[in-house]
C-alpha cells in the first residue's frame, strides 16, 4: 500500500529547491505544496512502496501502511537512518517493539556503477535475462525451459 505524508511532522525539507523525498523517489511521485509547505504523494496508486522516501526523510514523516503479512494491522515499522546504519523500529499492536539495526552501504554519492561491473545481456525485450546476467549468475547461460 502506498506512503503518505505525516504533516504534523513534514516541515518541507525547509523550503530547499528539492525536497529529500523528491529527490529519492524512482517513481517521480513525492511533490511539495508549495503554500502548506508539505509534501504528498500524487499518484498513490503508482507506488511501489519501495521505502525510499520512509528511509529518507530526515523528520520521519513518511510512513507505508504495509500489508498485513508484513505489517500486521495496526502495527508499524519505522527506520532511522544514521551514516553509516539503519535502525528499524517494529512497533507490533500489541504494544511489543522490536528493534533491527543493519549496516548500509558506504558507496559515496554519484559512484555507483549501474551494471556493479557486470557484462550487461541482451537488449531482446522478449528475453527472459535481465540486464546484467548470466554473468551476476555465475553463469554461462541463464536456464530456460526448452521447447
Ligand atoms: S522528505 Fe520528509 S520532511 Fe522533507 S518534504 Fe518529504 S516528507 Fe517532508
Ligand atoms: S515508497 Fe517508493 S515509490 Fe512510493 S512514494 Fe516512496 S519512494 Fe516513491
Amino acid at each position: 500500500m502506498p506512503s503518505y505524508v505525516i504533516l504534523e511532522k513534514c516541515d518541507g525539507c525547509k523550503g530547499q529547491d528539492k525536497t529529500a523525498c523528491q529527490y529519492i523517489c524512482p517513481n517521480d511521485l513525492m511533490v511539495l505544496n508549495k503554500e502548506t509547505m508539505k509534501a504528498y504523494n500524487r499518484a498513490p496508486e503508482m507506488c511501489w512502496e519501495c521505502y525510499n522516501c520512509v528511509k529518507i526523510c530526515p523528520q520521519q514523516a513518511i510512513d507505508v501502511r504495509g500489508y498485513a503479512d508484513f505489517v500486521p494491522l495496526g502495527a508499524s515499522v519505522v527506520p532511522l537512518r544514521s551514516s553509516d546504519s539503519i535502525m528499524w523500529t517494529v512497533k507490533f499492536r500489541n504494544g511489543e517493539i522490536k528493534r533491527f539495526k543493519f549496516p548500509i552501504r558506504t558507496t559515496p554519492e554519484g559512484s555507483a556503477v549501474p551494471d556493479g561491473g557486470w557484462e550487461t545481456g541482451s537488449d531482446d525485450l522478449k528475453s527472459p535475462v535481465l540486464f546484467t546476467e548470466p554473468g551476476s549468475l555465475w553463469l554461462k547461460e541463464v536456464p530456460t525451459l526448452k521447447k
